[in-house]
């Protein structure tokens, strides 16, 4: 049989009903624990000689079958999926870093990211340098010897700012260092980011890949492409470890080193580990992942352009519209359409945009993103609280700003919706 495409791994891949209950669904493992064959067969899968269930906080069959969906629709040699977010966010830079190193990174990113890297990383001696990611000759100075990772989101957060990704792979290779996508705004259907040269891809799966808003999870897939052993900044996985008596993960795992490390390693001592029932959830949303991030772009096009051309519409920055900066790059990297998270301005500034968003009724005031339902947010008093004022510009957040999570209702109702509460803001404030 010839390679799948993404729609029919999206429903079929890393699952084989089992002999004996024959399911289609993939069925919800809810175990902790695992009945070892032998006491040898213990030892041997604690000693990570053989693979095997182990326990849930390593492995779970629900949750394999996320992790190898994943991994086949990135097109990677594996995946580790864990309790949000943020939990693989962590885990994809601790696995790399220790006291005194440093990483690179945008300074355009989810406010959550950019909290961990600004706060609270360098209380455990981890600092980071947030560059332009436009500007290529910043991000090159920005690189120490001691520099682990560049860390940047392919749409960014919230003002779908769009990275040059082959540009950026390349300067981080260039450093021997791997380049780290979070790719949770536009999702392996609307950009496989291996293509393009990134090693680590990192999803909140809490948004498009579920698209229900019904669980949270996060997931980490590792091309395979990155090598470890080309110098001697990754200690972690080039050397033995002490607490699997001097295992090597480049040794024992090859180019599924890093993902394995995250795994056996990181899982093992703090323990983030998806639930299976958030596993299954997660699948449920992926199986119509193409459909539905279809509809959100077509869906946000035509809000961006009815937007633009609005009275009360101060600016849109949306990287499907002509004038956007980005638009070129939305061309080459996302000819699907630039993801449905944007932001605009309305005229009378930040208290007509208040009132913008205390007048929606089919949009909902929440603070999460891609999922089925539209959602409105004021950034700066909310997922971008913890910025400062300076912060805030550099990162492109006007004290005005409104994000819209377009998605995917009848875009006529969405268009009317925005309509009245725009007249009302102009009209009352
Ligand atoms: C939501 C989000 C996160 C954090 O994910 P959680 O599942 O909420 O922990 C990280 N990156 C981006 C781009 C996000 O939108």
């Amino acid at each position: 049989m010839t390679a799948l495409n993404f729609d029919t791994i999206a429903l079929h891949g890393g699952y084989t009903p089992d002999a004996e209950a024959h399911a289609t669904s993939v069925p919800i493992y809810q175990t902790t624990s695992y009945v070892y064959d032998s006491a040898e067969d213990a030892a041997e899968q604690f000693a990570l000689d053989k693979p095997g269930q182990l326990y849930t906080r390593f492995t779970n069959p629900t949750t394999e079958v996320l992790e190898k969906r994943l991994a086949e629709l990135e097109g990677g040699v594996g995946a580790v999926a864990v309790a949000s977010g943020m939990a693989a966010i962590n885990y994809a830079l601790e696995n790399i870093t220790v006291a005194g190193d440093h990483l690179v990174a945008a300074n355009t990113l989810y406010g959550g990211t950019h909290n961990l890297l600004a706060t609270a990383y360098p209380r455990r001696g981890v600092t980071t340098t947030f560059v332009d990611i436009d500007d290529l000759a910043a991000v090159k100075a920005a690189i120490q010897p001691n520099t682990k990772a560049l860390y940047i989101e392919l749409i960014g957060n919230p003002n779908s700012n769009i990275a040059d990704l082959s540009a950026l792979a390349e300067v981080a290779h260039v450093a021997g260092i791997p380049l780290i996508v979070d790719n949770t705004f536009a999702t392996a259907y609307l950009n496989q980011v291996f293509d393009f040269g990134a090693d680590i891809v990192v999803y909140s799966a809490t948004k498009f890949l579920s698209g229900h808003g019904a669980a949270l999870g996060g997931i980490v897939v590792d091309s395979g492409h990155f090598d470890w052993t080309q110098n001697d900044k990754f200690p972690g996985l080039t050397e033995p470890d002490e607490s699997y008596h001097g295992l090597v993960y480049t040794e024992k795992f090859g180019n599924a080193a890093y993902v394995n490390r995250i795994r056996y390693y990181l899982l093992r001592d703090s323990g983030a580990t998806l639930s299976p029932f958030n596993a299954w959830l997660i699948l449920l949303g992926l199986e119509t992942l193409s459909l539905r991030v279809q509809r959100h772009v077509d869906n946000a096009q035509k809000i961006a352009e009815f937007l633009a051309q609005h009275p009360a519409v101060a600016w849109v920055n949306y990287a499907g519209l002509p004038d956007s900066p980005y638009y070129e790059l939305a061309q080459t990297y996302l000819p699907k359409g630039p993801g449905s998270i944007f932001t605009f301005g309305v005229v009378g500034g930040a208290s007509a945009g208040r009132k913008v968003l205390d007048s929606v009724q089919v949009f909902t005031h929440f603070a999460s993103s891609g999922e089925g339902k539209s959602s409105i947010l004021h950034p700066a008093s909310t997922s971008h609280a913890q910025l400062s004022p300076a912060e805030l510009l550099a990162s492109g957040t006007r004290p005005e700003t409104l994000r819209l999570s377009v998605g995917i209702e009848d875009v006529a109702d969405l268009i009317a919706d925005l309509d009245q509460a725009l007249q009302l803001a102009v009209t009352e404030s």
